[in-house]
């Protein structure tokens, strides 16, 4: 299969912010996953698929570096019951009362709306239909007694990862147990199983070639179907999973059943590098931190060491200055090796900046919460904190190696207004946090160009280059300053997944 892509300028996306392409148009020309041949009027093959680049910039295709499939693809078909959508308990109650279907599945809850809510709480808003209300953070589920009852839980069966309370009743709270409860959900044939495709076609027409998923501790079922989705076609972008070796087992040699899953390691630093033969790889294991069961430093030099010895670099989760403290202190007395990743960074003390630079942590980070959260955080966060949030710039001029995402559907699923945010720094109402922080829209877009399994090292346009591209109808910066920039055509893997109009 090979692909013609006319009339294209490659623009070499350079990290410093100016456009150091020599405007020269060319055809780009791509056999399997490869570019094969970039040049002026590049004869058309018979059985060239083609596609009309109408003078505009070819780029590195965005890769997501932080997304959750499995809940971003839910997301589609729930209710939001969090600011600024919902903002009131009786908001809530007529949001919860209107949600389509049997089941009410709510997501993006945050306790400003009505405090912590517990099953009695939710019994109150809705007596009558099975609801269950997801807090944005992603780490909490609520469930209401009908929900509770309808999935067997009330009283909890043993093992069931339910908050309990005194009396050992269920306190409707779910915590860390998204895939747990989606297994339970579907048993029951209480959920249709989300829908892959409409997110990928979506992250498609943003020009988005590849995603890497950061949910922790993914059951084979999950991780299969995500397998089986890429290869069915249903996911149309590279896919790389924080699954880590432990996770891995041999799959059955006809490639059915669902007993385990081998993927292919390509050594990043070996000099055949890159050379990546499949659309999926493993990546490394993912560790999340909650202040209130923070492990011991010890535990966490362990899992490091661990995860190291088996060969998998160690992605972990620092929402808080505590997280990102401890995360730090024990990579650094386990030793880092390449790939290993801070996910999110929300708040970096400048204290950290030194060690972070010395053991060469990526920082994986989602500025698109500066604009949906960002009003929340300078009520919430003490005002010392507000110059270490979702830092940029000063990562950057530090030397640490630093990548963009966008934590769909946590954050906005859109890239192209994470890079607006970027550069902004601005709040929903107009609010600046942090504009030392700013970086040019240009270095923004660079941080989405990462390889999958080194986050901090950029994609090029270039023969023998992964095909991994989107061509834009615009000069890339004038598509940044639009901030929707029009994609004429999204190549991932050297196949066309989205086209603006269909060849
Ligand atoms: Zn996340």
């Amino acid at each position: 299969m090979a692909v013609l892509i006319r009339g294209v300028v490659v623009d070499p996306v350079s990290d410093e912010g100016q456009p150091a392409a020599n405007g020269e148009i060319v055809d780009v020309r791509i056999v399997g996953e490869r570019i094969d041949e970039i040049g002026p009027r590049i004869a058309q093959r018979p059985g060239d698929e083609t596609v009309d680049g109408r003078g505009g910039p070819i780029l590195p295709g965005l890769h997501d570096h932080h997304v959750h499939l499995w809940a971003w693809a839910a997301a589609a078909g729930s209710v939001d019951v969090g600011p600024p959508a919902v903002n009131s308990l009786d908001g809530l109650a007529r949001r919860l009362r209107a949600a389509p279907g049997t089941w009410i599945r709510a997501i993006g809850y945050h306790e400003s709306v009505a405090g912590h809510l517990d099953r009695a709480a939710l019994d109150r808003l809705v007596p009558d239909r099975p609801a269950r209300i997801q807090h944005r953070s992603g780490a909490l589920w609520i469930l209401n007694s009908r929900a509770l009852e309808t999935l067997g839980l009330d009283p909890p069966p043993a093992g069931a990862p339910l908050e309990l309370d005194a009396a050992g009743r269920s306190t409707g709270r779910l915590w860390r147990a998204d895939a747990w409860l989606r297994k339970r959900l579907a048993a029951l044939g209480c959920a249709p199983p989300p829908d892959l495709g409409a997110i990928s076609r979506r992250a498609a027409s943003f020009g988005v070639t590849g995603l890497t998923d950061a949910t922790p501790d993914q059951d084979h079922a999950s991780l299969d179907a995500l397998i089986d989705a890429r290869t069915s076609g249903v996911i149309l972008q590279r896919l790389h999973l924080m699954v880590g070796p432990d996770t891995l087992g041999p799959r059955p040699a006809d490639g059915s059943g669902a007993s385990g899953t081998t993927m292919p390691r390509p050594d990043p630093d070996s000099p055949a590098y890159p050379v990546w033969p499949a659309t999926i790889t493993s990546g490394p294991v993912k560790v999340v931190l909650d202040d209130d069961r923070l492990p011991t430093f010890d535990e966490l030099v362990t899992r490091i060491g661990r995860a190291h010895s088996s060969g998998s670099p160690v992605a972990i989760h620092c929402v808080t200055r505590t997280q990102a403290a401890l995360a730090v202190a024990a990579f650094s007395e386990a030793g880092a090796v390449p790939g290993d990743r801070m996910e999110h960074g929300s708040v970096i003390g400048v204290d950290l900046i030194p060690a972070l630079r010395h053991l060469g942590l990526i920082v994986v980070t989602q500025p698109g919460f500066l604009h949906a959260r960002g009003d929340r955080y300078l009520a919430d966060v003490a005002s010392q904190d507000v110059p270490d949030l979702w830092r940029l710039g000063s990562l950057l001029d530090a030397g640490i190696p630093l990548a963009l995402s966008t934590d769909a559907p946590f954050g906005p699923d859109d890239p192209w207004s994470v890079i607006g945010v970027a550069a902004s720094r601005r709040t929903a109402a107009g609010q600046r946090i942090g504009p030392a922080e700013r970086i040019a829209p240009r270095r923004a877009f660079a941080l989405f160009c990462g390889e999958p399994e080194r986050p901090g090292r950029r994609r090029v346009v270039t023969c023998g280059g992964p095909a991994d591209l989107v061509v834009l109808a615009e000069p890339l910066d004038d598509s940044l300053a639009s901030g929707s920039p029009t994609v004429l055509a999204t190549v991932a893997a050297g196949a066309v997944v989205h086209r603006a109009d269909p060849g």
